[in-house]
């Protein structure tokens, strides 16, 4: 017994060494560590390819040859002795070995292991050769093939094998993918008799899954493909049904368990301001404001996500949510993660709040002493109803009467403690409602996971009027053209935006990208004829809402700047965005830069501006670009590009757990059905307690579900 968790030094074939570089690669510790390594390819050696069907761009062969010649190489290629010769292996550098099966003739090339392979590679014997081949010099060759002596009946058993994830020292230190296929045999053979099944006998049946050990045995040794693929979908269905169920569990729980301000009127002042509006909402924005009632009303914390694209009028629904619970006698909050964002939020604010009754103030960095001690006087008091700011919010001295809801705008730039301190503002012990607002597009699989046990509510419809924005990407050479285009923009009214890439804003060679840029800028567009403001990260905010002011306010006709425009900013009468190095962004930046236009009425443009050095992954990214507008559908190939761990949004909050083997990019349906499996076992036994269940029960205790409990700290 034990023998999971016994420690992977104690395998045969590993030893002290091996095993510590087995922790530093891979993270292996145990042996059951070793057996969840699973293969993330395999390699079909059921055939023999004759050599003279051998091409460059067939993945993997396995040839039947015979020996012929070989030769032993020095530095620069110079022969250093052939078969007749006497042979000094120390100066070597390369053996080359000609092997034939009777189509043809074929080079097999070692660099390392020279000795060994010389005096077991002795012509006239018969060896598999199995490798990658390459054309090298006018002709193929393999390098480093794996060689096999060939056995009866061999060939058919064991086809399908699995390719481990390695690297560079594991291969050195003999951990090779032969080796880590003899330590999974070994480590299986000691693990599977304890190997206990996680799912209930009656899922395993519902579903045609196969047991686990059986899965675990075919993961790692396929005994053919159907085998492979049932094993791999029980194991992908386990992992995303696991996680599922334990998401799923937290916010029954929640939603059972944690009190909420129960407010079930919606007040005098919703009405003045919705019925004020100089538009109608969208459908979506009207089915997202229902949710949020029926959350306010249920008596049951709020904890929901918005997820709506730049420009969905998520400030609208945050504006009604917050008049809904002042309607009820408490307080509420919004808080964006900039400055600027902050004063546009509460300038059009105060627009829709006109109609109402409801004081509303601003407090960030910048908020004078005087007039703070002013807002936390109407704080307390009770006067104040809605306050917008930055990360000021937080601070000790912010307190509230009566907090009833807080805000939260473009989620992903607070930190975790940040948010927490927030929670801590509500009236004793009942904690506030809370309302995330963010406008990356999160693909539907991510946000299942990522926010499973938060509600999620989507708007997925444009406001009517809403121009497409012209997207198109251009190279050095037609810079001018662009100005000229500009030229013509501004001439007719209209602002530029342009964006240079300062990935890390502390780095000094992109600020002198900037600033070269910016007077590139202001050459081609030179006073008095032309304002450029210019908005950077290393100026003091003061500076930064000058030049921002002084753009919005329609002052300058240029802003240069970097990203830090990238969040909310609303200048309707900008209709050009222009993307500087546009290779360098990812794809949910560029996403977000180009919905900073096309908010008024004019046609508006995007126009990416690429360097001579850009690789074939980002001019996919430019091409995705120039071919939708849509957020969701973005960031669906933005997963599929880059996987889901490098999505923006996801960097600092981190997946719950680690997937080992199902992938969110590309196991989307099972995702889906895993989650609705686990919801109807939840229906019939939310806590779990029926006997049949107890394997669930058993698996969910394990330290890997202890999942951040993503409710409480947003
Ligand atoms: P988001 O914060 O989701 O990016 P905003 O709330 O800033 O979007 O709204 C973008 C623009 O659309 C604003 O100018 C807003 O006044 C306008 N808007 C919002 N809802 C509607 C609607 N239902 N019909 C027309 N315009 C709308
Ligand atoms: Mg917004």
């Amino acid at each position: 017994m034990g023998e999971l968790t016994t420690s992977i030094q104690y395998l045969s074939g590993v030893g002290p060494k091996r095993a510590e570089l087995l922790r530093r690669e891979l993270g292996i510790e145990t042996l059951s560590d070793l057996i969840h390594l699973y293969p993330f390819r395999y390699i079909d050696r059921s055939g023999i390819t004759p050599v003279a069907q051998v091409a460059p761009d067939l993945a993997y062969v396995q040839l039947q040859a015979t020996v012929v010649r070989r030769t032993l190489l020095g530095p620069g290629g110079a022969i250093v002795s052939q078969e007749t010769d006497p042979i000094h292996f120390g100066a070597c550098k390369r053996l080359s070995v000609i092997v034939e099966d009777g189509s043809g003739q074929m080079e097999m090339v070692f660099f390392k292991g020279i000795k060994w392979n010389y005096l077991r590679l002795t012509p006239g014997s018969t060896f598999l050769f199995f490798g990658k081949p390459q054309a090298f010099n006018g002709h193929l060759n393999i390098v480093h093939p794996e060689v096999d002596v060939p056995q009866e009946g061999a060939l058919s058993q064991g086809a399908l094998t699995g390719v481990y994830p390695s690297t560079e020292k594991l291969k050195t230190g003999g951990i090779t993918g032969k080796v880590m296929c003899k330590l999974q045999s070994a480590a299986l053979a000691l693990c599977l008799p304890e190997i206990q099944e996680t799912l209930p006998e009656y899922v395993l049946r519902d579903l045609g899954l196969v047991p686990l050990p059986y899965a675990l045995r075919n993961i790692h040794f396929p005994k053919d493909s159907y085998a492979l693929q049932k094993a791999s979908y029980r194991l992908k269905f386990e992992e995303l049904f696991f996680l599922q169920l334990s998401l799923l569990k937290q916010k029954f729980v929640r939603s059972r368990g944690e009190r909420g301000i129960p407010m079930p009127k919606v007040g005098p002042d919703f009405h003045a301001c919705y019925n004020a509006l100089p538009y109608t909402l969208t459908g979506a924005q009207q089915r997202v404001i229902k949710e949020i009632r029926s959350d306010l009303m249920s008596g049951h914390q709020m904890n929901r996500l918005l997820q709506g694209d730049v420009g969905s009028g998520k400030t609208m629904v945050a504006v009604l949510s917050c008049l809904m619970a002042i309607g009820n006698g408490y307080q509420t909050c919004i808080m964006a993660p900039t400055e600027v964002l902050a004063q546009q939020h509460y300038a059009n604010i105060q627009k829709y709040l006109k109609p109402t009754a409801v004081q509303c103030a601003l407090l960030t960095g910048s908020t004078t002493q005087k007039e703070r001690r002013s807002i936390h006087a109407a704080l307390e008091d009770g006067s104040l109803g809605i306050l917008v700011g930055t990360h000021a919010l937080l601070e000790d001295n912010v307190v509230f009467k009566n907090l009833g809801l807080a805000v939260i705008d473009e989620q992903h730039r607070f930190g975790v403690e940040q948010r927490a301190r927030l929670w801590s503002k509500g009236p004793s012990l009942v904690p506030p409602h809370v309302l995330v607002m963010t406008a990356t597009p999160i693909p539907r699989t991510l946000a299942m996971t990522l926010y499973g046990d938060l509600d999620v509510s989507v708007i997925d419809e444009m406001p009517p009027g809403r121009k497409p924005v012209q997207t198109m990407c251009i190279g050095q050479n037609r810079r001018n053209a662009m100005y000229k285009f500009m030229r013509d923009e501004i001439a007719r009214g209209r602002q530029v935006f342009v964006v240079f890439p300062l990935i890390f804003e502390s780095e000094k060679m992109d600020l002198q990208n900037l600033e070269q840029g910016y007077e590139e800028i202001v050459r081609a567009f030179p006073l008095p004829d032309y304002k450029v403001a210019i908005v950077h990260g290393q100026q003091s905010n003061e500076e930064k809402n000058f030049n921002m002011s002084a753009f919005a306010a329609g002052r300058a006709h240029i802003l240069v700047s970097t990203t830090v425009i990238e969040v909310g900013v609303d200048v309707p009468n900008a209709s050009v965005m222009v993307i500087e190095s546009a290779q360098r962004f990812g794809l949910s930046q560029l996403h977000q830069l180009r919905g900073r236009v096309g908010r008024g009425a004019e046609k508006s443009y995007c126009i990416l501006v690429k360097d001579v050095k850009t690789s074939k992954e980002a001019q996919q990214r430019l091409d995705l670009m120039c071919q939708t507008e849509d957020g969701f559908e973005i960031a669906e190939q933005d997963m599929k590009m880059r996987g889901p761990g490098d999505l923006e949004g996801t960097q600092q909050s981190g997946l719950p757990i680690q997937l080992n083997i199902a992938s969110l990019a590309r196991d989307g349906q099972l995702l889906s059905e895993a989650r609705s499996y686990a919801g109807r076992i939840l229906d019939a036994d939310p806590t779990l307690s029926a006997p049949q269940n107890a394997p669930l029960l058993r698996e969910l205790r394990k330290d890997k579900y202890e999942i951040k409990d993503y409710s409480k700290i947003s």
